[in-house]
């Protein structure tokens, strides 16, 4: 049992404010880990765990600019593979250029509306689309000269979902090689809470009507096909209306968290998932205090759970998925 996916919280806050996620009302704790605790994690990881994917995010990880650099630069001379999350809004062309040189692997960029106000609204910031659309732009520019992924990450959600068609087009327009979607979640930045997950299915269906949503679905469908890089497995299309029809529990599990995932969070708390929590488990220790090998090792009983868990937060693109049969 080796891990494959690896995450770090680079930082809690965000200057955006957007609708579906609270993370902007947070502050990062004193004990927030520095770029050499995550230096120092990555070096002890390597000596015992083959290559692996690392995901860097927040909050708005360009917050702490240098400290993601000094991460991107450690973890690729170590042989990972690295993928950052953000909003676009803190890139400018010689930073991008900069995480590129230092070996970032996968830039992955939000975008949930081709429409201007509507992205702008529901990102609680005014110059959100500008700045998704820009970032993309930087990245483009520099395909000559790095390798790497240009990736988007959108909500699917009923501001997004009735327009999915043309943001897909722009998407592709902006030269993206794969997009991602997210189904809309539980309010990130808060505890997983089922009459949330209810209250949010309610308004989500009072405003988008379960057609509109099963529409949208069946549209990405077709525009995957058409040859648009969509990023969704076929076992992934086929749980998105049941998702919607319940996103509490799903008709059977497909989080594949506890095959491979690792999750560092700003404190440097350790866990095997985002959800720890139903399991009775808010942590399973701190990597200045444990040996992570060992904690690693030690979690037979909980992924024995993990595997047959059917929660809804299996759908979040945070989580690797089960290996399909
Ligand atoms: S979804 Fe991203 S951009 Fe929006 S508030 Fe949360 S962390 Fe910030
Ligand atoms: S579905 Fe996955 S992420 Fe959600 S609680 Fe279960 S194991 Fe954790």
């Amino acid at each position: 049992m080796t891990i494959r996916h690896l995450s770090f919280s680079i930082t809690l806050e965000c200057h955006y404010q957007c609708t579906h996620c609270d993370m902007w009302r947070l502050k990062d704790p004193l004990d927030a880990l520095t770029a050499n605790d995550h230096i120092d994690l990555l070096r002890d990881i390597s000596q015992w765990n083959p290559p692996l994917h690392l995901n860097l995010s927040g909050g708005e990880p360009l917050r702490k600019f240098q400290h993601v650099l000094d991460v991107i630069g450690e973890a690729s001379s170590l042989g990972h593979d690295v993928s950052l999350n953000t909003n676009g809004s803190l890139l400018t062309p010689s930073r991008a250029e900069q995480l590129l040189k230092a070996g970032l692997g996968t830039i992955v960029i939000s975008l949930d509306s081709p429409h201007e106000i509507q992205q702008n609204k529901t990102r609680g910031y005014k110059h959100a689309f500008r700045s998704a659309v820009d970032a993309f732009l930087m990245f483009v520019e520099l395909k000559n000269n790095y390798q790497f992924q240009l990736y988007s990450l959108s909500i699917i959600a009923e501001w997004s979902i009735a327009n999915i068609g043309e943001l897909v087009k722009l998407l592709s327009s902006l030269n993206v090689d794969g997009m991602l979607f997210q189904v809309l979640q539980p309010n990130f930045g808060n505890p997983y809470n089922a009459t949330q997950v209810l209250q949010l299915l309610d308004d989500f269906q009072s405003i988008a009507p379960k057609q509109t949503i099963l529409n949208g679905v069946h549209k990405l469908h077709k525009l995957q096909n058409q040859g648009y890089p969509v990023l969704i497995t076929p076992e992934e299309f086929e749980f998105l209306p049941h998702y919607f029809n319940n996103p509490y529990i799903l008709p059977e599990p497909i989080c594949g968290a506890a095959e491979g995932t690792l999750v560092v969070d700003v404190s440097g708390n350790l866990q095997l998932c985002y959800n720890m929590s139903v399991f009775g488990h808010n942590d399973l220790g701190n990597i200045r205090f444990v040996d992570v090998r060992e904690i690693w090792y030690a979690q037979n009983e909980l992924r024995h759970r993990m595997k047959s868990c059917k929660l809804g937060c299996g759908m979040n693109q945070c989580n690797i998925r089960k290996e399909w049969d």
